[in-house]
């Protein structure tokens, strides 16, 4: 795709957030980026413009039917000054596994990846600089025909919007209290639990709410089926570490393949460390406590990089991993990928893209 990106510069920048008080996705930068497709053309007239509102029919799609997908990656300021990406490759390829499964047309990765560069570019002084700050991207790309039947759109917006933000729990890195959701179901396999998609992020919120009306922070989700395997903690996958070993749920279809689950499996495999991808039973995690040998529990997503987990209450049945404090591993695998992210440690597994 030889497209050329058009720009047009704000002539009113805004004030920027207090770096040291930044609260996640709450702010966002002077810039934004937009791609139309329309059927017959493909995606055409890419641009960057100041960051505004989207006008839109009431009718259209996405508003009813929710064809949408998102990605979300972030760029950090080294002390060099270089701008960093983390893996942005391993999101768009991400981008595409999501519009296939929601019906939208695939877009050109390296050109999506340009996009992306462009526009951090613009807005490259938005990015924080203050410990444990990165600049938040967020691709997403919407149906937009105005029209209630239900089909796959014959045009999408593709957009890039920044948002500086700091930690993404305001523990930081502390452990969280994690309530294992019984009944409540986030995806099944066949579904759309693979795909990066707002559906599975309305189908979590009820028992979301109802878990932090318990005083937890989120909810470990069980399969659909049975309600016995371990798929997902909120919007984080999950691992544990049993004995020496780490255990998470393999991708069987209703979990996302996260980019920080991809990238601690390689660390781990990278220290030797044993790490194993299979089907883990939340009766396996409690006998394990039981038992003694179960000695962390984290979550990893993008936006909180490792989340330890201190507490997990299955049927009102608690257990305090590790003391209710951050393992040892928890702690090194978020010291490196932080350390490779924003260029304080040496990007040993080729995952950094400089601007
Ligand atoms: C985005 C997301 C993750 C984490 O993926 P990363 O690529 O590591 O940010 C995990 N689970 C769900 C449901 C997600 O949407």
């Amino acid at each position: 795709m030889s497209l050329n990106i058009k720009v047009e510069k704000t002539t009113n920048p805004k004030t920027k957030p207090d770096a040291n008080n930044l609260v996640f996705g709450h702010n966002f930068t002077d810039h934004m980026f937009i791609m139309d497709y329309t059927e017959g053309i493909g995606w055409h007239d890419p641009r960057v413009i100041p960051y505004q509102p989207i006008s839109l029919d009431p009718s259209t799609m996405v508003l009813h039917y929710g064809q949408a997908i998102f990605e979300g990656l972030k760029a950090y300021k080294a002390k060099d000054g270089r701008v960093l990406l983390f893996r942005p490759n391993k999101n768009m390829e991400r981008i595409n596994i999501s519009n296939e499964r929601i019906c939208i047309p695939p877009i050109d990765e390296n050109f999506a990846i340009e996009a992306i560069r462009t526009l951090v570019d613009i807005d490259k002084d938005w990015i924080p600089e203050a410990e444990g700050t990165s600049l938040y991207i967020r691709p997403f790309i919407i149906a937009t025909d105005p029209y209630l039947g239900v089909r796959p759109s014959n045009t999408y917006m593709f957009m890039i919007i920044l948002s500086p933000v700091g930690m993404y729990y305001p523990e930081g890195i502390n452990p969280v209290k994690i309530y294992v959701e019984p009944s409540y179901v986030r995806a099944v396999k066949g579904g759309i639990g693979f795909a990066k998609t707002p559906g599975n992020y309305a189908a979590s919120l009820k028992a979301q709410v109802e878990a932090e009306a318990k005083g937890y922070t989120q909810v470990l989700w069980l399969d659909g089926i049975e309600r016995k395997y371990i798929e997902e903690v909120g919007t984080m996958n999950v691992f544990f570490k049993i004995k020496g070993k780490v255990v998470t749920p393999a991708l069987e279809g209703s979990i996302l393949a996260g980019i920080t689950r991809d990238s601690t499996i390689a660390l781990l495999k990278h220290w030797e460390i044993p790490v194993v991808e299979r089907r883990i039973s939340i009766e396996e995690i409690f006998e394990a406590q039981a038992k003694g040998t179960l000695e962390e529990a984290f979550g990893t997503g993008t936006a909180a990089v490792i989340s330890p987990i201190g507490e997990l209450n299955w049927a009102g049945n608690k257990i305090l991993i590790n003391e209710g404090k951050t393992g040892e591993l928890s702690a090194r695998i978020y010291d490196t990928i932080t350390g490779m992210q924003n260029g304080s440690l040496a990007d040993e597994l080729g995952w950094i893209m400089v601007l």
